[in-house]
């Protein structure tokens, strides 16, 4: 039975839809205690996560139950924000009667998502630096990710993506579209832009700015599109130029960047301002570099903390990325004693959102029902964390939605992809696969 639900989620290229696409087949092949669904979506602006769950409550808990089953769980915890209301009211009649799947709900803070933050709320446990969840007896799950498991139990692969467009569009809105949509129909969708803008990929904290869209579609990882007006604050914060000379000169140590990381809350060993005092001198780190790598990126340093507008979260990632590049890997630690007053220490988000000075875009952003169509997808073979997928069809072949595009490597890491529509392989090459629409079909 576990063997069969594996293999189902392996099959139906089932990723984590809310990070790093870590395949949850791989994810799923261990044992633990809980299994907790993440559906704090933490970022500001982003709406899928509590409308999925409003909406697909059943669904959710389907996929709970097979992952529950998959690692031998005791106890299913659905980690929920108090303000998502639908959602609250939707899973709370749903799970009313039953012993071993709870809802936990808290107030709306940043980073709530983080699963670090999933897992001391709900367990009190915190996963040491180099260690992973189920370290501590956890599995942490997507929402996104759970309802997918659902609908592999019943042979249906991951063909599409539910992405808030939001920011400075004319009709920010939550959209369920095939795997591949070019994110440009995206925003012509949402009504257009408003005025000159660049983009965010996710998130306002963790996202990527792109100044165009061209060539990007939609992945499943892809969670928001967030148009930003060039000239906003936000837009320069995000901008990757890490200006050194500048942050050597105008940071005093006063240390509020790692008073107010969450990690370090945490008891992690996450010391911005110490990296701020690396590149001081030399990038010599002074000491323990481990608990960088326990960094996060959730921009708490940066966009918070620092008052003289100064960007340790990209200090963080470049200190951590030269690591990783120089072939250091994190070293598994003991497990931390939390902050005693770890859970004071938490941001309010009306508090980073006006911090972000994006107040304006803090609108509603419906979720259309109905799936998108479009003429032309453009697969990337690389979504997920791991090895690339091979693709298994050539140009010139018809193919159906659903159908396998691109198989794992052998032996590798990696997820299946499936065609997100009925139509012809138009191009194969090793980073993506495109279809398109049968000419008599348009
Ligand atoms: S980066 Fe900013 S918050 Fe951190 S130590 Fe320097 S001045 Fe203080
Ligand atoms: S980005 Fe900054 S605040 Fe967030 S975990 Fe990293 S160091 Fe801490």
């Amino acid at each position: 039975m576990v063997q069969e639900i594996y293999e189902k989620i392996r099959d139906a290229g089932v990723v984590g839809a809310g990070g790093a696409g870590f395949p949850t087949h791989v994810k799923a092949d261990c044992e633990a205690e809980y299994v907790l669904v993440n559906g704090a979506e933490c970022e500001p602006l982003l709406r899928v996560d509590q409308q999925m769950m409003a909406f697909y409550g059943k669904d959710l808990l389907e996929g709970l139950r097979a992952l529950m089953r998959c690692v031998g769980a005791k106890e299913g915890v659905i980690f929920l924000k108090k303000h998502y209301e639908e959602a609250v009211h939707t899973l709370s009649e749903l799970t009313r009667n039953l012993k071993d799947i709870r809802l936990h709900t808290v107030d709306s803070y940043y980073p709530a998502g983080d699963e670090q933050q999933i897992i001391f709320e709900v367990t009190g446990r915190v996963v040491p630096t180099g260690g992973l969840p189920k370290d501590v007896g956890c599995v942490v799950s997507n929402v996104s990710t759970v309802i997918n498991i659902a609908h592999a139990m019943h042979g249906e692969p991951v063909v599409n993506k539910t992405v808030t467009v939001g920011g400075a569009v004319v009709s920010p809105c939550t959209l369920t579209v095939p795997i591949g949509m070019d994110l440009s129909e995206l925003v012509l969708y949402a009504g257009g832009v408003t005025e000159p803008c660049d983009y965010i990929l996710g998130g306002p904290c963790m996202g990527q700015l792109v100044t165009s869209l061209a060539g990007l579609s939609v992945t499943k990882t892809t969670g928001g599109l967030i148009a930003i007006p060039k000239g906003h604050p936000l837009h320069e914060k995000k901008s990757t130029e890490i200006n050194y000379k500048v942050m050597q000169s105008v940071c005093c140590q006063c240390s509020m960047c790692t008073q107010m990381c969450p990690r370090n809350a945490l008891g992690l060993n996450v010391q911005p301002h110490k990296a701020m005092r690396a590149v001081a001198n030399g990038a010599n780190l002074l000491g323990d570099y481990n608990g960088i790598f326990s960094c996060c990126d959730c921009g708490v340093c940066t966009y918070v903390a620092c008052n003289f507008g100064l960007k340790p979260n990209q200090i963080m990632k470049a200190v951590k990325g030269s690591l990783s590049a120089q072939g250091i890997r994190p070293v598994k630690e003991q497990r931390y004693e939390a902050d005693r007053f770890a859970l004071q220490k938490r941001l309010p988000t009306d508090r980073l959102i006006a911090r972000l000075g994006v107040s304006q875009y803090d609108v509603p952003a419906p979720l259309l029902m109905a799936e998108l169509k479009t003429k032309h997808v453009h697969i990337p073979l690389k979504m997920h964390a791991g090895a690339p997928s091979k693709p298994v069809v050539s140009e010139g072949d018809h193919v159906f939605r659903g159908q396998l595009i691109a198989d794992i490597p052998e032996k590798a890491l990696g997820a299946k992809i499936h065609s997100s529509m009925d139509g012809i392989v138009t191009k194969v090459t090793d980073t993506f696969i495109e279809i398109s629409e049968k000419e008599n079909e348009s």
